[in-house]
């Protein structure tokens, strides 16, 4: 395959460092292109990725890169080198949930996003002599350079904060998608948002921007805690609260209306299905164990409905637009939860990431290397 090199950030197992390596990156083939990295944002996912990975593998992830096109596909005519392009998730374009307009539900999801390779089981990431867990989220972004197919690229206007819009690609698409599409709270509302990282805070941002009567922002974390009312949140709750039903019940005056669960906490699922208001909606995506328990009797008597959802059931083509204008009317106040960290130092990010104090941690890479 004909390459290009660059450096990217590999990670061999679940405990070392990151460490940034020159790798060889395959050209854009058909229908891909080729990005230069100028931002790319670090997600739990990548945590729980790395966590995941099999010992010894070399593995390239980051999944919310933001960049410039460098180099086009044969088969791609509607993007040109220069462009400004978010990269999200990757998804087939071919399976009914794709020609549905679903292609966060696409039959080759698991394949398109975690199996280290493209759809068609080639490989676009070299070390030396060994392949590379690559094709993360179709893009493996912790680099100065990854590939991606057109169709999980989203152009935006030249110029574009790509910094403080890289994470629209995954974390805010998840948390503004599950307010803006599924929950939709109006001015009669009473939303609760369990865990203010990054996707909560889009939660919190987007509930706002509907103007919900009440938001509750929940964490164990202080500075989130400010924080959430700095982005919209009107109330906050201490997650850490032995009392906490009763605090929400109390300050909801008999429940919130709509819950959003990115904890995945079972303990956390559980009291928020409970504390929902009568008709109540909880969402979830917070990945933890698979088995959760909910009382049943009182979904029943309730009315209530749990569900779950990946990517806030977006289709990144239609949301990333929505997100870019909502963030140029001023609704998505991205520049109180990023924290700007040089690609080289992302071990310094992960750890700020996992203590928490940054809520969202985003690589920026500076030119002319
Ligand atoms: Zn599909
Ligand atoms: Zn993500």
């Amino acid at each position: 395959m004909s390459c290009l090199k660059t450096d990217a950030a590999l990670s061999f197992d679940t405990v070392s460092d990151f460490r940034i390596h020159e790798v060889e990156l395959s050209l854009p083939q058909g229908d891909e292109i080729l990005v230069e990295m100028k931002a790319v944002g670090i997600c739990h996912t990548d945590l729980v990725a790395r966590a995941m990975s099999p010992a010894g593998t070399p593995a390239v992830l980051g999944h919310e890169g933001a960049g410039v096109v460098a180099a086009v596909g044969a088969d791609v005519h509607d993007v040109a080198v220069g462009d400004c392009v978010l990269i999200s998730f990757a998804s087939c374009g071919l399976c009914d949930s794709c020609a549905a307009g679903s292609p966060a539900y696409c039959t080759r999801f698991a394949e398109a996003n975690v199996s280290g390779r493209r759809l068609d089981g080639s490989a676009t990431l070299r070390h030396g002599a060994e392949v590379v867990f690559g094709s993360f989220f179709g893009q493996s972004s912790f680099a100065r350079h990854a590939v991606t197919a057109r169709r999980n690229a989203v152009v935006v206007a030249p110029g574009s904060d790509l910094v403080e819009m890289a994470s629209f690609g995954c974390g805010v698409q998840t948390g503004a998608g599950a307010i803006l599409d599924i929950l939709r709270p109006d001015p009669t509302s009473r939303v609760i948002v369990y865990g203010l990282g990054g996707v909560g805070m889009a939660a919190v941002m987007a509930a706002s921007y509907l103007g919900a009567r009440q938001i509750v922002g929940v964490d164990m974390s202080p500075s989130r805690l400010e924080t959430a009312l700095e982005v919209g949140a009107t109330h906050v709750l201490d997650g850490g609260d032995p009392e906490i039903a009763n605090a929400v019940d109390e300050l909801t005056d008999g429940g919130p209306t709509h819950a959003f669960d990115t904890t995945g906490n079972p303990a956390v699922i559980r009291g928020a299905a409970r504390s929902l208001r009568r008709g109540g909606t909880l969402v979830v995506v917070g990945t933890g164990p698979a088995d959760v328990s909910v009382d049943v009797q009182d979904l029943i008597a309730g009315g209530k409905t749990v569900r779950g959802c990946i990517e806030g059931d977006a289709d990144p083509q239609v949301m990333i637009p929505r997100l870019v204008r909502l963030h140029q009317e001023g609704h998505l106040p991205m520049h109180h939860i990023v924290h700007r960290f040089d690609f080289g130092d992302i071990n310094d990010a992960v750890s700020s990431a996992v203590s928490g104090a940054s809520i969202k941690p985003v690589l920026t890479f500076s030119t002319g290397q």
